[in-house]
């Protein structure tokens, strides 16, 4: 039986499931992929199965002669990469469980984003570290689509962070 991938936007409207294993998951620093992530890297996996629309259908903007783009028209957020006719990469924080994917390779490492070579002086600071916003958090519902398949979903149905 090979491993189920799942996945989707924020908002839920668009929802995916893949058949693994990855075949290649990659990081990339080139500056189309920021600028389509709003992010200094992209992190994308390719899966052994043909990707799964099983909720809506991600809209795609065409970035390159080759390359489309595919994110969600909802909520914005960033699900694939396709070259061509190939099957879509899809984005490994768009996954329910991103930490089942481990990147293995680094792609336009000469455009690294500096940070990277400061990680491990970056200030730790907690959400919730003050009165103030622990009373704010206390009150805030989530409208995120929660981390696996649901049978409906009305974004003002969620309650659980
Ligand atoms: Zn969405
Ligand atoms: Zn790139």
């Amino acid at each position: 039986m090979a491993e189920v991938f799942t996945g989707g936007c924020q908002c839920g409207a668009v929802r995916y499931r893949v058949d693994g294993p990855v075949a290649h998951a990659s990081i990339c620093n080139c500056r189309m992929c920021q600028k389509a992530l709003g992010n200094f890297i992209a992190p994308f996996a390719a899966f052994a199965g043909e990707v799964e629309w099983t909720r809506g259908r991600p809209s795609e903007f065409r970035s390159s002669q080759q390359v489309h783009r595919g994110f969600c028209a909802n909520c914005g957020t960033p699900l694939t990469y396709r070259w061509g006719d190939h099957q879509p990469s899809l984005t490994i924080g768009s996954l329910d469980d991103p930490d089942a994917v481990m990147p293995t390779v680094e792609l336009a490492r000469d455009n690294r984003h500096p940070v990277f070579a400061h990680y491990g002086e970056l200030v730790e600071e907690d959400i919730g570290g003050t009165d103030e916003e622990r009373d704010i958090l206390a009150i805030l519902k989530s409208f995120q689509h929660p981390d696996r398949d649901t049978e409906t979903w009305q974004p003002e149905e969620a309650s659980h962070g």
